[in-house]
Parts: C-alpha cells; sequence; structure tokens
C-alpha cells in the first residue's frame, strides 16, 4: 500500500509517500509559510534531488494540491494518479483520555478530536484543518489518525495526575498527558528487538531529544511515565523551552518584570532552555556544542544543565520501573551529540554502566555504546515517526 503520511502545522505542511510493503519512502517535502507572504514548497523523490519552489500558498487545501502535483509531476514524480495513495495517515498531536491508539478518521471522531482542542490549542485546530483539506482533495481515501499523546495512555494515575485540586481533573482534564508519544513507542519497541529483549518483559529509558525534548519509561511495553505534561513545556531542558520550573518563578517575574501571564508562557516556550541558558546565542545544539568545546561558558552552562536534567529523569525512571534494562537516545540531539550521550552516561555508573567511546561517535544506524560487560544497555536508536505513522495507518486500513 502506498501510504501519504501528514504532519500538519498551523502554517507548515510536512508529507512522506511510503511504500507499507517496502517501508521505503517515495518521496517527501514540505510547505512551508502557508497563509503567509513567502510561501515555499520542498519536494525530494526518493534518489532524486531536492527541488525547492518559491510559490504564495493561501492555504492548506491550495498546498495539499501542489504536493500532489509534486508527487504526480510527470518527470519527477512518483506516481500517476492520486488513486494509487491507499491511505493517508495524520500526525495528531493531542487526543486527550479519548485515544489511547490510533484510529480511522471519521466524523464522529474528528468531532471528539475537536473537543481536545482547548487542551492543545495552537497544534489540534491546525491538525483537523489538514484533515479537512486532505478530505476536499481526496475524499474517498481512508485517513487514518495517529496522536503523540495516544502511548502514554497506559500511565497509572500516580503518574498523570498533578498534585493541585482535584476538581481540575474532573472538570477540564488538567493531567499529565505526554508527547512524542510515536517516537517513544517506536524507539521502545524497535530498541528490545535489537537488543534481543522481550518487550513485554523489559524497562526501558528512551531519551527523545531534540528541539523538543522528552523522556519515557516503559516497562513491559507500556509507558509508565513521560516528561511532558499538559503541554510539551514539562520535562527537560529543551532548544527554546524550558522544561521543569518552579511555578513560583513566574509570580516573582510577573510581579519584578511586569509581564502577565502570556509574556511569561511566551518567556517559558521560546526564549528559554538552550536559547535562555546562552544569553540569546542559540537555540541549536550543534551551536552548544562547539562552544563547549571551545570551553565558552554560556554554552559550558547550557551543556551542563541539558544533561544534568536527563540524568535526573533516568534516575527517577529507573526507580519508578525498579531497574531499567536499556536506556535508548533518539532524535536530532540523541541520535547525533556524542557529547551529550557521554556527559549523561558519565552519571550512570551507580547502574553499571560504561560506554564505549569508539561506539558512541558512531553515527546513523542502531547501535548499542555500552561496552559488554555493561549491567544495563545504552543505545541509539534513529526514530521514524513518519514510518510509525505509515505501519498504523497500514494496520488499520
Ligand atoms: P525537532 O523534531 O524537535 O524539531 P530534531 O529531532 O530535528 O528536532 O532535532 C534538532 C536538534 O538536533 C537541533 O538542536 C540540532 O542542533 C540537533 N542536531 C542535529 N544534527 C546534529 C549533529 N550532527 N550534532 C549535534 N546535534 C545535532
Amino acid at each position: 500500500m502506498k501510504i501519504f503520511v501528514i504532519n500538519c502545522g498551523s502554517s507548515s505542511l510536512k508529507f512522506q509517500l511510503i511504500d507499507s510493503e517496502t517501508e521505503q519512502c517515495l518521496a517527501k517535502g514540505l510547505c512551508e509559510r502557508i497563509g503567509i507572504d513567502g510561501g515555499m514548497i520542498s519536494y525530494t523523490p526518493d534518489g532524486g534531488e531536492k527541488e525547492k519552489k518559491n510559490v504564495d500558498i493561501p492555504n492548506h487545501t491550495e498546498a495539499f494540491r501542489l504536493v500532489l502535483e509534486a508527487l504526480m509531476n510527470p518527470a519527477t514524480g512518483v506516481i500517476k494518479s492520486v488513486d494509487e495513495i491507499d491511505a493517508v495517515g495524520h500526525r495528531m498531536v493531542h487526543g486527550g483520555e479519548k485515544f489511547a491508539c490510533s484510529v480511522i478518521l471519521n466524523d464522529e471522531v474528528l468531532e471528539a478530536v475537536a473537543s481536545c482542542n482547548d487542551l492543545a490549542p495552537l497544534h489540534n485546530p491546525a491538525n483537523l484543518t489538514g484533515v479537512y483539506a486532505c478530505k476536499e482533495l481526496m475524499p474517498n481515501v481512508p485517513m487514518v489518525g495517529v496522536f503523540d499523546t495516544a502511548f502514554h495512555q497506559t500511565m497509572p494515575e500516580e503518574a498523570y495526575i498533578y498534585a493541585i485540586p482535584y476538581e481540575y481533573y474532573k472538570k477540564y482534564g488538567v493531567r499529565r498527558y505526554g508527547f512524542h508519544g510515536t517516537s517513544h513507542a517506536f524507539v521502545s519497541e524497535h530498541a528490545a528487538e535489537f537488543l534481543g529483549l522481550d518487550y513485554e518483559n523489559s524497562k526501558i529509558i528512551v531519551c527523545h531529544i531534540g528541539n523538543g525534548a522528552s523522556i519515557s519509561a516503559v516497562k513491559n511495553g507500556k509507558c509508565v511515565d513521560t516528561s511532558m505534561g499538559l503541554t510539551p513545556l514539562e520535562g527537560l531542558v529543551m532548544g527554546t523551552r524550558s522544561g521543569d520550573v518552579d511555578p513560583g518563578v513566574l509570580e516573582f517575574l510577573a510581579n519584578k518584570e511586569g509581564m502577565d501571564i502570556k509574556a511569561l508562557l511566551n518567556m517559558l516556550n521560546k526564549k528559554s532552555g538552550l536559547l535562555g541558558l546562552t544569553d540569546n546565542l542559540s537555540s541549536d545544539n550543534r551551536d552548544i556544542e562547539d562552544g563547549y568545546r571551545s570551553g565558552d561558558e554560556a554554552c559550558v552552562r547550557a551543556m551542563k544543565a541539558t544533561c544534568y536534567r536527563v540524568v535526573k529523569y533516568i534516575g527517577a525512571y529507573a526507580a519508578a520501573m525498579n531497574g531499567v534494562d536499556a536506556i535508548c537516545f533518539t532524535a536530532g540531539v540523541g541520535e547525533n551529540s556524542s557529547i551529550l550521550r557521554e556527559l549523561v552516561c558519565e552519571h550512570l555508573g551507580y547502574l553499571g554502566i560504561t560506554i564505549d567511546p569508539e561506539e558512541n561517535k558512531k553515527r546513523g544506524d542502531d547501535n548499542v555504546i555500552s561496552t559488554p560487560d555493561s549491567k544495563v544497555k545504552v543505545c541509539v536508536i534513529p526514530t521514524n515517526e513518519e514510518l510509525a505513522i505509515a505501519r498504523e495507518t497500514a494496520r488499520l486500513v
């Protein structure tokens, strides 16, 4: 089956066309600045050159039209007609407590997704816009929603509940939901297979560290805790997000700087993390690594704070699961930053972990970076959320 995998933001549309039998990505690309001046589409067929075109894209329907045009281009396209697309898999950000697994997107389901909009006001409406635009152009193709929150729905109450008045959970569903679930599921399951562990009888910690970052504890194939919360702001130090802070900081800064809640949240989401810790030098881990190597004070601070937070969560999750068999690093930073992995693992001697520096330098493939005598296996597993969405979609249709 040919599966069209879609990740729709408010002004962007990322896509891949994946053959679900061979699991090959036939083509991929991105529309940017939808509804904003200076629109752009990029398109890369498998094994071909990346093409970029500047074109105004007034709305998501037009974006889908341009993408289909690229996919069917007689010279560089990979299909001849829309009929060759068997199903569409949409990445959906927030499924609240309604969706613990992927679902076929029918009218009833779309209504239920819209009822979660309050929980993700930036992301869910954009995802839905994408679904409706896609439906307009491909009305007869089955569509599946794969939720970022679904994998974390197995968390026990003690892990997902915030110790604030319980009525807010009952009234509004205020609790920990977690994100990057598709990646945590893909990586933990794949790691078990790669390491020869029985997934249903294993304790795995997944560190998904990219621009956004989250960590999860997966016991016997089920998520039992994760660091992101009601929103993707909680937990680890990220590119521009603070992760955990004392909420008292908000009142303190509101008084000192005259900031309202919107300004405070903007600061925590957009001006904090690596960017904030380096006095606006960069939110990009590559820059931070360069600075760390040359001893730049701000980069050393940012790197150490980032790694320390990961170390603390690993300790907490090893305790939560009463042990750990494997720790996996994934996503842009987790897969590429040997320095981050080294700095984190330096603190894990108490778990009987030793790292092989040569293996830790390698990049690109699934790899074990711990020494053979290490009590806990540490590995790098490249994530592939698009493939995970394609698999889910093929399974459901
Ligand atoms: P997201 O999907 O959350 O936007 P990614 O998973 O793509 O983020 O990760 C982006 C991060 O990965 C950036 O901080 C970038 O610096 C980092 N990264 C990418 N390549 C490398 C590399 N070779 N070495 C170190 N960090 C890298």
